[in-house]
């Protein structure tokens, strides 16, 4: 399946919370990442972005069956 096809079978809701809970190193913290791209990953998703706070780039991978 295509990385943006899985990603869409998550239930928005839970999507939204995975994008509001990505940890930023810069930060320290867990942060919004925002012009995210998807892309495919063995486990799941990988979003690849940036920071909402401080523009670092952030990356979030997420598990699915
Ligand atoms: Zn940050």
């Amino acid at each position: 399946m295509e990385a943006n096809k899985k990603w869409l079978s998550i239930p928005k809701d839970s999507r939204e919370k995975l994008i509001q809970n990505v940890f930023c190193s810069n930060c320290l913290d867990a942060v919004t990442i925002v012009d995210f791209i998807i892309l495919d990953h063995p486990e799941g998703v990988l979003l690849e972005g940036k920071c909402k706070n401080c523009g670092e780039s952030v990356a979030r991978v997420v598990e699915l069956e």
